[in-house]
């Protein structure tokens, strides 16, 4: 997986192939209903723990007329089944995760030192990422600012 996200930066497009290869042996095409597949998780997106926002009817755009998500979750229309795919495992999770983040051509950030995918706007690895390569980066530069910088020989 590091291979593909050091590859995403520099050829998304072979990236992109490369992870669809390797993700095909985890990944394949299922059917769940509508409520437990978009519904609760788009609720628990837009209105998590942690969100004070006022819930607003979201379902309305699946074409469930309903006052409350509770109203909404048992209706008829929130027991069809649609079309989702499904993944084998944590391993087929990170798969699936990376193929939707290279297939909406977010770039996808790796560290310069060690290839670990960044989130953010980093370019390194900060201590909360990999401390072992943060660690080696800022002796690296500590080592760098303490040398005095050689200089050319003139020619004349
Ligand atoms: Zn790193």
């Amino acid at each position: 997986m590091r291979a593909v996200v050091r590859q995403a930066t520099a050829d998304p497009a072979a990236a992109l192939a490369s992870a669809r290869a390797h993700a095909a042996a985890f990944l394949f095409e299922g059917d769940a209903p509508l409520a437990s597949a978009s519904l609760l998780p788009k609720a628990i997106e837009l209105y998590g723990p942690r969100k004070s926002e006022p819930v607003r009817a979201f379902w309305e755009s699946d074409g469930i007329i309903a006052p409350t998500l509770s109203d909404a979750l048992p209706a008829p229309e929130a027991k069809q089944r649609i079309q989702v795919t499904c993944a084998w495992g944590g391993i087929g999770s990170l798969w699936a995760l990376r193929l939707a983040r290279l297939e909406e051509a977010r770039p996808v950030r790796a560290c310069a030192s060690c290839g670990r995918a960044l989130t953010g706007r980093k370019k390194f690895c900060d201590a909360t990422d990999d401390a072992a390569c943060c660690a080696a980066r800022r002796a690296e530069d500590k080592r760098r600012s303490r040398t005095p910088p050689t200089r050319k020989p003139r020619r004349g």
